[in-house]
Parts: structure tokens; sequence; C-alpha cells
């Protein structure tokens, strides 16, 4: 019998459009490996919300591969490390992955390749990451240059089907799923979880094509917190479940506004791909000079920072919005996108406290807490990215509430304000109708945005 081939998996946990799987299976069996990794070093732990959805993927994918006479192996430890010694043990001819573009992935890919024989592919993003090249021969730093070029470069999109997997003469020993304790217990925080989300490909493909029917006005409902007009296949996607040219082949020769934006939404998760290329540390500090020193007001040190940072983490700012969202998003590892905007520039400009602790809370939170996307639009919306909204441009939380109709959304998020009807559910603190057990406002409006715009000039010299 020729000799199996490892499949390394690591968030492109699927078997269609999955090159790596694809490769291995026609070279000879195959033994498909996930490692939990908690040692290569990285810029934060793995999130808790992440873990909750990582166990019910493996256990998806796990039964896929079941289905088809394979197996999933799991072990763990320093990836580069374990994989090497599963070579060894198994006698695998090579391993094979996709490319992974987070700098500690980096780094565990360049150790493992110089102990075995490993091959590795595209299939995570549109297209490579650093494959765009501006005419001048640099990758690209600004947003919509390099979505034009992605729309000249992708051509028509073909995706791979899953392959048949055949099994190796003898299974090295797997851990057990239920022994990583990926899963909260004590408190179990993550009942909201199993009614908002099912983890695994066919819920991703299934998503997808009840997406389909809402696509017609996604590019007005995209922007509505009250109505569930987006596709909410962030985790799907982040995790590999389903693979961003499957979407975009999914819906190529749909016409229309709903489907163009849908495309451009994918092109910036290729984007924020693209710029954690070239800045391996995008997520840990900020692109413009400056910001990182003196301008933010510090939880460590100060204990009215600390507050209000407690505060927007709990969704108690008394800003309905933003609570609202903070809520939605303790409650379901998923914040809606126009609601991201207005709580994270609420943190960085009202509460005048650094996108990093915000950063940190999202990574720990999101069930789609993605290194290149997360750290992309905090630095956009702070104004510290290399593309960025001006820092003293300054989110208005209550007007954004009401230009997009979020009533519905407070209401259902914010319990204490379910009675209200609009306009008040937006500002009940200005319509004197705040209810007892909802917190006033952590700070004013004009009062916030005037300490913003004082501590930007004072940085500014
Ligand atoms: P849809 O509107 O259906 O969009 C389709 C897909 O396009 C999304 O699933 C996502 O993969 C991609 N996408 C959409 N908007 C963006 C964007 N602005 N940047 C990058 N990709 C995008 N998205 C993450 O996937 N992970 C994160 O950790 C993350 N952190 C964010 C932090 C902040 C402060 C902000 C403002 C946005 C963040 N986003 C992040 C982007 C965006 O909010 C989510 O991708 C989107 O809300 C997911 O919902 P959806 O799948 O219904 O999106």
């Amino acid at each position: 019998m020729s000799k199996p081939h490892i499949v390394w998996l690591r968030r492109d946990l699927r078997l269609a459009d999955q090159a790596a799987f694809h490769a291995a299976a026609a070279l000879g069996p195959v033994i498909p490996v996930y490692v939990l990794d908690d040692e290569t070093p990285r810029h934060r732990r793995m999130g808790a919300a992440s873990r909750w959805w990582l166990h019910h993927s493996l256990e998806a994918l796990a039964k896929e591969l079941e289905a088809q006479g394979s197996r999933l192996i799991l072990r763990r430890g320093k990836a580069a490390d374990v994989l090497a010694a599963l070579t060894q043990e198994t006698g695998a001819g090579a391993i094979h992955a996709l490319r992974h573009v987070e700098p500690w992935w980096r780094m565990a890919e360049k150790e493992l390749a110089k102990a075995v024989d490993l091959r590795l592919y595209d299939g995570l993003y549109l297209l490579p990451p650093g494959s765009l090249r501006t005419g001048g021969g640099t990758p690209y730093k600004i947003f919509t240059p390099f979505k034009n070029a992605l729309m000249d470069a992708i051509g028509d999109v073909d995706v791979l089907p899953a392959p048949k997997l055949s099994a190796p003469e003898s299974w090295p020993v797997s851990d057990k799923l239920s022994d990583w304790a990926l899963l909260p217990t004590k408190p179990d925080w993550a009942g909201g979880f199993h009614e908002a989300w099912t983890p695994g490909s066919a819920a991703a493909l299934a998503r997808m094509e009840a997406f389909k029917a809402i696509l017609g006005p996604y590019r007005q409902d995209r922007e509505m917190p009250s109505i569930d007009g987006t596709s909410r296949l962030s985790p799907h996607l982040h995790f590999g479940e389903v693979s961003p040219r499957q979407l975009w082949h999914a819906i190529a020769g749909m016409e229309g506004q709903g489907p163009g934006f849908f495309k451009a939404e994918l092109i910036w998760r290729d984007y924020a791909a693209n710029l954690v290329q070239q800045f391996p540390d995008y997520g840990a500090r900020s692109y413009r000079d400056g910001y990182d020193d003196g301008l933010w007001r510090n939880p460590d040190t100060d204990d009215s920072a600390a507050a209000d940072l407690a505060a927007w983490q709990q969704g108690r700012t008394g800003y309905p919005i933003v609570d609202a969202g903070m809520r939605q998003l303790w409650h379901t590892g998923w914040m809606h996108n126009r609601v991201r905007m207005i709580a994270a520039s609420f943190l960085v400009k009202h509460l005048l406290i650094d996108w990093r602790q915000g950063e940190a809370w999202f990574w720990d939170t999101l069930v789609d807490a993605d290194y290149p996307s997360n750290a992309t639009n905090w630095q956009w919306v702070s104004g510290t990215g290399v593309d960025s909204n001006m820092f003293v441009r300054i989110m208005a939380p209550l007007s954004q509430s009401e230009k997009f109709d979020a009533g519905a959304y407070i209401r259902q998020w914010v319990p204490e304000l379910a009675k209200l009807s609009d306009p008040y559910v937006h500002d009940p603190e200005s319509f004197h109708c705040r209810p007892r057990d909802y917190p006033a406002p952590v700070i004013g409006h004009r009062e916030g945005r005037e300490r913003a715009l004082a501590a930007y000039k004072a940085m500014k010299g």
C-alpha cells in the first residue's frame, strides 16, 4: 500500500474546495489531523467563543469523515513538533495544508518545513494574500484600488469537489474531543450560541442557500440592525467550513446591487488578509505613529477608565445602541456590522480607550474572531490604520441609532428599554424617560467628543 499523506487542518475545516485534501487524496491514503496548539507563541490565545465554535465544527467534520470511512485525528501541543512526530510515527509521505496568513501560523509553517515535506496550497481567500500588486510592484494598502484589482484579476471562479478519501492501513491514536474542554461548563454561557448557530460545512452551505433568497435588498438591509439582512456566514468563513470562492461561485450569474455589494464585503476579508501579509503585527500595534503612546486613558492605571471599559463590555454605557450591540455579542457571539462600528467608535473616541482593549474583548467573545479582520476593522474605526477613517471624525451613536432605525434591535437586546417606542428608545436620557434600572450615559456625547478632540490635539503637539 502507498504511504499515507497527512492533511493538517487549522481554519479550513471542510472537504469541498480544500486543495490540501484534494492533493493528498490523489497521492494515497489520507490522515486528517487537527492540532490544538496553545503553545506556538501568538498575539493572543484562541478566545472562549472561538473554542465553543471549534468544538462543534470539529465534531461536524469528524462525522463527515466517518461517513466515508475516514477519521479525524486530534492531537494537542506545539503544531510543528506534533506534526513532525506524527509524520515519523505514521511514515507519512508528506504533510499537506492550506497556507495561513497569521504570523504565528507562518512561523509554524516555516518551522515544520525544516523537518518534513510540507506542501502548502492556497484556499482561504478569493486570491492568495500578497498576489495583487500595484503598478509600482508593491502590495496594496488602500481598499478601493485593491478591490478594483481583485475584480479585474479574479475571472471565472471554479471550485474543487470533495475528494474521495481512502483510509491508511492503521490509524494513529487520537485525543478525545471532550477531553479538550473547549466548551464552557461553570457557568455554561453558551445557551444563546446554540440558539443562534449550527457550526459545520453542511450548515454553512444551507445558510448560503437561505441567504440567496434575501440577497436582492442586501445593499440597504445590511445597514439595518433590526433586519436579519446579512448572511451571518462570518464564523463559517473564519473556520473555513465554506470557502469565499464557493460563495462567489454560488452567486455567479446573479444580477443586481445585492450580489455586487456582497462580493465587495468578501473582498474586505481578502483586503484584511492582504494587510496582515504586509504588516504581521497589525493586530498588536497602531500602524500610524504616536497613537500608542499618550492618546488613550489606561484602564490598568486609571480607575475611571477601568469602570468605563467594564461598562462597555457589559453593555451598560447608557447608550442604547452600544449596549444592545454589546449584549447581542455576549449572548450570541456575534454583532451586527453597523453596530460593531458604532460600539468600537464609542470605546475609542467617547471613552478614549485604546482600540487594542476592544480588539481583545472582541477576540474573546466573537465566534467569528479573526486576526486580520478584527485588526483591520479596529484600526479603520480608530483612525490608526493604513487606510482608515480619521480619528477626528467622531460617530454620534444616538443619531446613528435613529438613522439606521435600530429601535426594534434595542428593544430586543436591552429588556429595560423594551417598553419604549421610537424615538424615545434611541435616547431615553434626553427625553427624560430613562427607566430606573437602565444606567445614565457614562459620558455625554458632546463632552466625550470634546475630550477626544482635545486629546488628539495634545498628541499631535
Ligand atoms: P455579511 O454582510 O453577510 O458579509 C459577508 C462576509 O464578508 C462576512 O461574513 C465577512 O467574512 C466579510 N466581511 C463583511 N464585512 C467585512 C469587514 N468590514 N471586514 C472584513 N470582512 C468583512 N469580521 C470577522 O469576520 N471577524 C472579526 O473578528 C471582525 N471584527 C470586526 C471588528 C470591528 C470593530 C468591526 C467594525 C468589524 C469587524 N468584522 C469582523 C467585520 C464585520 O463586522 C463582520 O464580518 C460581519 O458583521 C459578519 O456578518 P455577516 O457574515 O452577516 O456579514
